[in-house]
């Protein structure tokens, strides 16, 4: 049983093909949105589950941390690291460090591309929310949103960001706010002397260290060792540099196997930047009384859809991400339940015993670590687009489903002529049974009519929810050459 908003009107629903399309009153899918939608379901369910308690798991008595160290490594698919099930062995020194602590098994990230990703983690609310939604279509972060560092400042942390740049600059204000930014370079190793001497400056005052690089975004040039590690008897030639380039078509299979070793080598690389960070943080004293969460924003294709690269999807490839934590009071668990990167911010207010703001879309996970065994299940959103079909993509995933629609996240996308023209007729419809198509090929949407609505309605009440907090994002800044620099060098400009 089900029930549609009012505002809905269900003309005509039909499968074929695949394909799976409602149509809904023009006018209603871009722009303003019903306002005062209730919570859904599964954010109440996940709320009542943050007040079970457990004999095990996080103990809020315990001792609390001093620090938080936050590091995104980007691009690095979750289904690519070696706790997360991968058969490479990619990532043994950061998969060591998950058993340490909390290794967040089935976790989605609110968007397929860097900047929506990460605008979530730091404001705790979705992309309709923030506004940063499409490609080439996005602006600074409103200033009124409570921020991590914000609240970070506010509790007397130092701050510190040290980041890739490009999509990670202050272009996008993430980072206003921030005492200390800095960007050397787009790897990790380029801003590590800085974040050494930053370290050294806070000395013993509790410090907020956000650390981000772009090591496994393409091009995929691993240096050696790690360049050979999982290529095997490759005999080629592919010009890795070249994959995925504008006008390049489709490898080979063989070829793109390859590309994906070197890939890999990337992650493995990266693997032992961070380890060999977290063991110096280890050997000073200062990894013991931090709490440290290394995630993941989104993945990359290769070919598994027929595209490569991210930001125009919304499969498993590209939005299921790594969600690791590690720190005092932290137990040792493998949890099951389904969350997502938004929930990061209030889950890490949780452990500092910081308040959580009200606009907060993500809830804590704490409770998750009791280690259960029944895995609780919850609704998690992820919304994208770009300056070319599709100019917008809405999902909802559960443990087991994933509903993809062309839905608009909220706002009209400036570069989408039926945007502009406010004459959107209607939304096509991809369900997914994830546990028994974990691949994401045979589409249900018009098997399943009235589930795939259902999830439909949920999308579109998060959508209006988050327009109810009314907090657009405002215009950016003109692009630095250093900025256009950093975006030629990762490929998004020619
Ligand atoms: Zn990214
Ligand atoms: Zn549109």
């Amino acid at each position: 049983m089900f029930v549609l908003p009012k505002w809905i009107d269900v003309l005509r629903l039909r499968g074929s093909r695949g394909l799976a399309r409602v149509s809904l009153l023009a006018g209603l899918l871009c722009g303003v949105m019903l306002a005062g939608c209730s919570r859904s379901a599964g954010e109440e369910d996940a709320r009542a589950a943050s007040t079970a308690s457990d004999d095990t798991g996080y103990d809020p008595d315990g001792p609390r941390p001093k620090n938080f160290i936050l590091i995104s490594l980007d691009t690095v698919r979750a289904d690519h690291v070696g706790a997360y099930g991968y058969e490479r062995d990619t990532t043994p020194r950061l998969d060591a460090f998950a058993d340490r602590g909390a290794l967040f098994l089935n976790c989605t990230s609110p968007s397929a591309w860097t900047v929506p990703a990460h605008m979530s983690i730091f404001t705790g609310v979705e992309p309709p929310a923030h506004g940063c939604t499409y490609y080439q279509d996005v602006g600074r972060v409103n200033p009124r949103f409570e921020t991590l560092q914000k609240i970070f400042n506010r509790h007397g942390f130092h701050t510190g960001a040290f980041t890739g740049g490009g999509f990670m600059s202050q272009r996008y204000g993430m980072f206003d706010e921030f005492d200390t930014f800095s960007s050397k370079g787009t790897h990790f190793a380029d801003n590590l002397p800085d974040v050494w001497d930053w370290i050294d400056a806070v000395g013993d005052e509790p410090m907020f260290l956000f650390l981000h690089g772009f090591d496994a975004h393409k091009a995929y040039l691993p240096p050696p060792p790690y360049n050979t590690r999982f290529s095997g008897d490759y005999r080629g030639h592919y010009p890795v540099a070249r994959f995925c380039k504008p006008g390049v078509g489709r490898p080979d299979p063989v070829d793109v196997a390859y590309v994906m070793s070197q890939y890999d080598g990337e992650i493995a690389a990266v693997d032992d930047v961070i380890a060999d960070f977290l063991d110096e943080l280890e050997r000073r004293g200062i990894l013991q009384e931090s709490l440290v969460v290394i995630l993941t924003d989104h993945g990359d294709e290769f070919y598994e859809h027929g595209r490569c690269d991210h930001i125009h999807s919304l499969y498993d490839e590209l939005i299921r991400a790594a969600w690791i934590m590690l720190g005092p009071s932290i137990p040792a668990v493998k949890v099951r339940d389904h969350v997502g990167t938004i929930d990061i911010l209030p889950t890490v207010l949780d452990v500092f015993g910081f308040d959580s703001p009200a606009q907060f879309q993500g809830v804590s996970r704490l409770a998750a670590l009791d280690g259960h065994r029944e895995a609780r299940d919850d609704y998690i959103y992820s919304f994208t687009g770009r300056g070319s079909p599709p100019y917008h993509l809405s999902s909802v995933r559960t443990n087991r489903w994933k509903l993809i629609t062309d839905l608009p996240a909220g706002h009209p996308n400036k570069n989408c002529p039926l945007c502009a023209e406010g004459s959107h007729s209607g939304v096509d419809m991809w369900l997914f049974d994830l546990q028994k198509d974990p691949g994401e090929e045979h589409n249900l949407a018009g098997q399943y009519q009235e589930f795939a609505l259902e999830l439909l309605s949920r999308i579109q009440n998060r959508i209006a929810a988050s327009l109810k907090l009314g907090l657009d994002t405002v215009e950016p800044s003109a692009e630095s050459p250093e900025d256009t620099e950093r975006l030629r060098a990762l490929g998004y400009i020619e």
